[in-house]
């Protein structure tokens, strides 16, 4: 099983009241423990590493963000449709990133 499809069964298992303002306001809470984390990595805080460290904050954005699509989209939210879906995305990014490596090369 892949972390999309894992996230997707368990937001499936998770039933509450929870709606997609409360996954972004948790997903910000998250953001803020990973922004942290990598604070502490790179020597710029007096605070020790948490538990999760840098991995296991990125992993719970990356759950909330997942659990924000099954919320909002429900079945559609599947990992074949969402791989279809971020491709073009990736292709986008890799070629934003090139034109920015090209354009630093001169
Ligand atoms: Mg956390």
């Amino acid at each position: 099983m892949t972390l999309v499809t894992e996230i997707i069964n368990t937001s499936i298992q998770v039933q509450n009241t929870r709606g997609i303002q409360d996954i972004l306001t948790h997903a910000m809470t998250e953001l803020g423990e990973l922004a942290q984390e990598v604070q502490i990595a790179e020597g710029n805080s007096y605070k020790q590493a948490g538990p999760d460290s840098i991995v296991g904050e990125a992993l719970d954005v990356i759950a909330c963000m997942i659990d924000i699509i099954y919320v909002h989209y429900g079945v559609l939210a599947n990992e074949e449709y969402l791989i279809s879906l971020m491709k073009p995305k990736l292709e986008k990014w890799k070629e934003k990133a090139k034109q920015v490596q090209d354009m630093k090369n001169g």
